[in-house]
């Protein structure tokens, strides 16, 4: 469909290079009867080889003239279009453990990696075309520049790595910012559990609420000296110098003590 307008608001930068499908369809090793979910299918440059491999394969997609254009493809019989938001859609309602992929619209896609941790239990694995700078962040590891957040919260769910830088000419139109494939692979428990999940979501905000403060700095709403020397936190340490474990075991102990 070469006369479509790549739309903007939509994040619309469409894939061309082949050399980069082929290495995301075989990180994702599709094995015919694998429950896959594609986000953002656009003009099918994933989707097309993924139904090569697969039986079915379901998309979300919330351009209605893309979903006219899919439904003319030859292969559209293996597809199950959900048209909408995906921020809206509900991921559950798709039986089995799910693999997840998809070369993402940038502007959604912190919230919807937050959305999707919610459902990690259902899934296998899940690899994505993101902004290289917000893969670094996912990645980033503690006392490094992008550790923060977005790692951190991240990390409490998933075992990641970034497989494959892409530059902007792999697309079309460019995109401003260079880009890489993510993998993500769930691992409940790995840095402990929290007992208080909100609780934990909380305390990380507030942590790197400001990243030059210290850690006494940022929690002094919530938690004392003594309480950060009990979990071994120095007060004095910056947020990106302690490790997403020590969170957990700071939101579970702050739990503990008020109970
Ligand atoms: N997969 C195609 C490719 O690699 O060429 C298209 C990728 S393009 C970066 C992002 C796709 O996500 C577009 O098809 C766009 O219409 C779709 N999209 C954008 N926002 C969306 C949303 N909130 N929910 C579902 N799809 C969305």
């Amino acid at each position: 469909m070469t006369e479509h307008k790549a739309r903007k608001r939509f994040g619309q930068n469409f894939l061309q290079d082949t050399r980069i499908i082929s290495d995301i369809v075989n990180a994702v090793r599709p094995q015919a009867d694998d429950v896959v979910i594609e986000i953002g299918p656009g003009l099918g440059a994933i989707t097309q080889p993924l139904t090569r491999k697969l039986n079915r394969l379901h998309v979300c997609e919330i351009d209605r003239d893309i979903i006219q254009f899919l439904k003319k493809q030859d292969f559209a019989d293996k597809l199950t279009i959900h048209e909408g938001d995906v921020l809206k859609f509900d991921f559950r309602q798709i039986v089995g453990r799910k693999k997840i992929v998809g070369n993402l619209p940038y502007n959604i896609s912190t919230p919807l990696l937050f959305k999707l941790s919610e459902v990690a239990d259902e899934v296998i694995d899940m690899h994505f075309m993101l902004q290289k700078e917000v893969v670094e962040r996912m990645v980033a590891a503690p006392k490094t520049n992008d550790y923060g957040r977005l790692s951190v919260m991240l990390q409490y769910y998933f075992d990641m790595g970034n497989l494959i830088d892409v530059p902007p000419e792999s697309f079309t139109p460019a995109p401003k910012v260079d880009s890489a494939v993510v993998r993500m692979i769930p691992v409940a428990g790995r840095i402990g559990v929290a007992e208080n999940f909100q609780h934990f979501s909380d305390l990380v905000r507030d942590a790197f609420q400001q990243r030059r403060k210290t850690i006494r700095n940022n929690l002094k709403n919530i938690a004392s000296d003594d309480d950060l020397q009990a979990v071994s936190i120095l007060p004095q340490q910056r947020p990106e110098e302690i490790a997403p474990e020590l969170f957990v075991k700071l939101s579970n102990y702050l739990i503990n003590k008020r109970e």
